[in-house]
């Protein structure tokens, strides 16, 4: 996934102040339940999905719509997307964590699942599989990110809603989002993929369903390509449609704290279409104003449609605007690790790609020009590429153009699935342009 997002020195409530639509009422999205329970706070061992025991902390209780007790539970060490309820028998109330523990006798994972009737879906057993991070300690972060981290985990802590349905597809959700009270808390969503309207009960979304007069994002499209489309969303137009957005987005990022001041921002949302209408794939932000120069601000791709070189396109279509605007842009910072890892290989392919084809000398002031990356995105870029030396006080981009052949070769640089075409974009900027760097 191509997740990039900054954390931002504002608190929720900041955030909850702006709303103004009917359907999201001003409410504290995460008022946990006062009641005491002995069980919150407590760490005890929990059969993860992968059959081992781990310590975990108790957040959250509720009951199921058995009536049967449920644990939201965070396991020590490992990244909070893999916080989730579990049933009593995953708990081990007998020894409090941390201890060696021996669970030999006990039965497994699958033994457990089999017994409450309950599935692993793919996308459980995929996160499982692929997410081993482990997350900072407070200690390694500086004071200012390390308060802000323990202030956006207090209000974030337990994600209620386990899953969403949102046009054919059912999806496990990975994170917290603030959703209202009545809405937040419940384990499955309907979200109707065309306004992102969201719906407690399935009825309700079957009605909706057929009397929703969208076939396709709200806003102009500007750009379509076969079965490819993207819309611009302006968000003073369509602010309800904005924040629903971003509050569906938040159910697979960490770090949004962006939800309902959506109008310093354009959306440009990018849809798969077909003849039932254009079904919504992902989204990236772009503040209409940036002094920083930033041409993205947050980007999403839905997980049934990650890992197709979606994250890649949006990318690829944020520098064709700049292009058009005839600015240089930048993603705004700080990236997360893979949205470093998706810019530096976007980057490295433009760059090479633009080196191949040039005969004589290339400057980096012209590759900029040509591409609408920034001079320090440039450097950084063609450094990790071991392309550029510091000579005389000057960047000197230094390369031979079988290192460029050997480079390409490589399956890190093979041509991207999808790719933009700007003769298809349809597209006025909004914004005005500040450098002129047209080519
Ligand atoms: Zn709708």
């Amino acid at each position: 996934m191509a997740e990039l997002d900054k954390p931002r020195p504002k608190s929720f409530g900041d955030k909850l102040l702006d709303l103004g639509d009917s359907q999201n009422k001003l409410e504290m999205p995460c008022s946990l339940d006062t009641e005491s329970n002995s069980f919150i706070g407590g760490k005890y061992y929990v059969l993860r999905v992968d059959d081992t025991w781990q310590p975990a902390e108790v957040l959250q209780t509720r009951a199921n719509d058995s009536g049967e007790q449920e644990f939201y539970v965070h396991y020590e060490g490992l990244d909070r997307r893999l916080d989730e309820w579990v049933s009593a028998e995953r708990v081990d109330f007998e020894s409090k964590a941390p201890a060696v523990h021996r669970k030999d006798s006990i039965s497994t994972y699958n033994d457990i699942i089999d017994k409450t009737d309950r599935k692993i879906t793919r996308n459980q057993k995929r996160k499982h599989d692929e997410i081993n991070h482990i997350q900072k300690a407070y200690a390694d972060m500086d004071p200012t990110t390390a308060e802000l981290e323990k202030e956006h985990e207090a209000i974030t802590k337990v994600k209620y809603i386990d899953r969403i349905q949102i046009g054919k597809y059912e999806i496990d959700t990975w994170y917290f989002s603030p959703y209202p009270e009545e809405y937040g808390k419940v384990p499955k969503l309907w979200i109707c993929e065309y306004c992102l309207k969201y719906m407690q009960l399935e009825k309700t979304f079957r009605y909706h369903q057929g009397h929703c007069e969208h076939r396709q994002p709200l806003g102009n499209e500007i750009y379509r390509y076969g079965s490819i489309s993207v819309y611009e969303v302006e968000s003073s137009e369509h602010k309800l449609y904005c924040q629903n957005l971003c509050l569906l987005a938040k159910l697979f990022l960490d770090h949004k704290t962006l939800y309902f001041d959506v109008e310093p921002f354009l959306f440009y949302v990018l849809t798969e279409v077909d003849r039932h209408g254009a079904h919504i794939v992902g989204y990236f932000s772009k503040e209409k104003e940036s002094p920083e120069g930033n041409n993205l601000a947050c980007i999403m791709i839905l997980p049934p449609y990650q890992r197709k070189g979606y994250g890649r396109f949006l990318i690829a279509f944020s520098y064709e605007l700049s292009k058009f605007e005839g600015v240089l842009g930048s993603p705004e910072k700080p990236l997360s690790d893979l949205g470093k890892l998706s810019y530096r290989s976007y980057w490295s392919y433009v760059l090479l790609n633009i080196l191949r084809e040039t005969r004589g000398s290339l400057s980096i002031k012209e590759m900029t020009q040509r591409t609408s990356i920034t001079h320090n995105d440039v450097v950084t870029t063609l450094q990790s590429l071991n392309m550029v030396k510091y000579w005389k006080g000057q960047h000197v981009v230094c390369v031979t153009s079988k290192a460029i052949e050997d480079l390409m070769k490589d399956g890190l640089f093979k041509d991207p699935v999808l790719s933009v075409d700007p003769e298809y974009l349809r597209w006025t900027p909004k914004r005005k342009a500040l450098v002129s760097s047209k080519k």
